[in-house]
């Protein structure tokens, strides 16, 4: 199985899943697709909603990376990377909340970070240097590339986050690690945090001295694992024989695009919502037909607070660059602070169930898009985080005490370590090449 760059329209260069993987951004800016999409033959299709998570998961990758990982090693990281339910919880008669947030990290995020480490590891032999992963994080990649990288061999991880910007749970999760972890605190926003990734990625001095590579969802690694939750939910309401809809809420809109490569591999999902915060960009294209980036404003659903979503590539390359078929598949809603904190108080009022902000951005598309389009629907929005990780935020929309996970609670009790960094590529690029660490000694 091979990969070639979204902008490499003639696919003449395409790359193995290996060098895919270790370069994370492809040498002319794009971002790596699979050549060829296999789709599940329909003897496959009816057999799934038997299996389980990691069964379903180790079928729906071997169709993305052939024999690029040896099967029987593909179905051992699916086992270990998938050791977690996902359970589908109904809120409401046909709408379902897909909690995607019982991993190590409590966001959804864990299972493309501990895929990706898995198939670093993997082909880590075949490469002889050190290997750097540059991850930009608005809060959650961070720590789950942390979680899932932790103590890997060769491999040093530096996470840049936004100072100011990411909960003060989410900064105890990336900064508190040590050993093979550095958090840099970045004076600047996360597009700038992202803006350095990429730009390190594609200097070409530092493609002599390191192997570099980024953990986020602009690497396929990270990206392709996600397309399971999608087969897994609709595996598990598809007897209900209503059409699925399903909606995400999104930044950088790599849980997105997996969504439509799910569909893409012929799982039948009816239609897909892009639900974000008032940095609508994806929305206000879907509407409007023109991609205008602009800097990314700061929300409570901090998460998605993206100005520019790398994964809009590989979204219109998808759909062969045509307007009018994605926006036949994809519904664009976007939501203030306000009417987040509405949804999370009705949600709670009428469900007696607690959202996080973002999961409640979900809801509120898939709702506007079922009242909008009257039918029968069985509708999935996707629960991208538990509630404790912004339990500031939470428990005063709510007026309760959520309880804190002991996952979170282990990292309430130590201290952070971060270093300082000023909004800069130069002083960014220094620090990681000279190996900076923040490893307590
Ligand atoms: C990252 C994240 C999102 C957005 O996902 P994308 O793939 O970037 O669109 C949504 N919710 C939470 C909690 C996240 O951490």
């Amino acid at each position: 199985m091979y990969f070639v760059s979204t902008r490499d329209k003639d696919q003449l260069h395409p790359v193995s899943l290996s060098e895919a993987v270790i370069k994370g951004l492809a040498n002319d800016g794009g971002l790596f697709m699979p050549q060829k999409i296999n789709t599940l033959i329909k003897e496959e299709l009816v057999k799934i909603p038997f299996m389980n998570l990691h069964e379903i998961a180790s079928l729906v990758l071997s169709l993305f990376l052939g024999d690029a990982v040896k099967k029987e090693k593909l179905e051992s990281i699916c086992a270990e990377v998938f050791n977690f339910q996902i359970p589908l919880v109904e809120i409401e008669k046909n709408i379902y909340s897909l909690e995607l947030f019982h991993g190590p990290t409590l966001a959804f995020k864990d299972v493309g970070a501990r895929f990706m480490a898995r198939i670093l590891e993997y082909f880590s032999s075949d490469y002889k240097k050190e290997i750097k992963v540059v991850v930009a994080t608005s809060g959650d990649t961070g720590s789950a590339v942390a979680a899932g990288f932790h103590g890997v061999n060769g491999i040093q991880v530096y996470i840049l986050y936004p100072k100011g910007k990411v909960s003060r749970m989410q900064q105890k999760q990336l900064t508190t690690w040590g050993e093979n972890i550095t958090a840099l605190e970045l004076q600047g926003t996360f597009d700038d945090c992202q803006y350095h990734v990429k730009k390190l990625l594609s200097d070409p001095e530092l493609r002599l001295t390191s192997l570099f590579t980024s953990a986020n969802s602009i690497n396929i690694a990270r990206l392709l694992p996600q397309v399971v939750y999608y087969v897994y939910a609709w595996s598990r309401v598809q007897h209900h024989g209503k059409p699925i809809i399903m909606s995400v809420p999104s930044g950088n809109f790599g849980n997105l695009t997996a969504g439509i490569l799910a569909q893409k591999i012929g799982v039948p999902i009816f239609h897909f919502i892009a639900a974000t915060n008032k940095n609508d960009i994806v929305p206000v294209y879907l509407r409007e037909g023109n991609f205008l980036p602009r800097p990314s404003v700061q929300t409570i659903s901090n998460a998605m607070d993206v100005g520019n979503p790398s994964n809009f590539e590989r979204l219109l390359q998808l759909f062969d660059n045509a307007y009018p078929a994605l926006r036949k598949a994809i519904s664009g809603y976007s939501y203030s602070d306000e009417e987040t904190q509405k949804a999370m108080i009705n949600i709670f009022e009428s469900y007696a169930y607690v959202s996080d902000p973002h999961g409640a951005i979900g809801f509120l598309g898939l709702k506007q898009y079922i009242s909008e389009h009257p039918g029968e629907f069985s509708g999935v929005f996707l629960e991208t985080a538990h509630p404790a990780k912004f339990h500031e935020t939470v428990e005063k929309c709510l007026d309760i005490t959520i309880s804190i996970p002991e996952k979170l609670k282990a990292f309430e009790e130590k201290e952070g370590h971060a270093v300082a960094c000023l909004n800069d590529y130069e002083t960014v690029k220094k620090l990681i090449l000279n190996g900076v660490s923040n490893a307590k000694q």
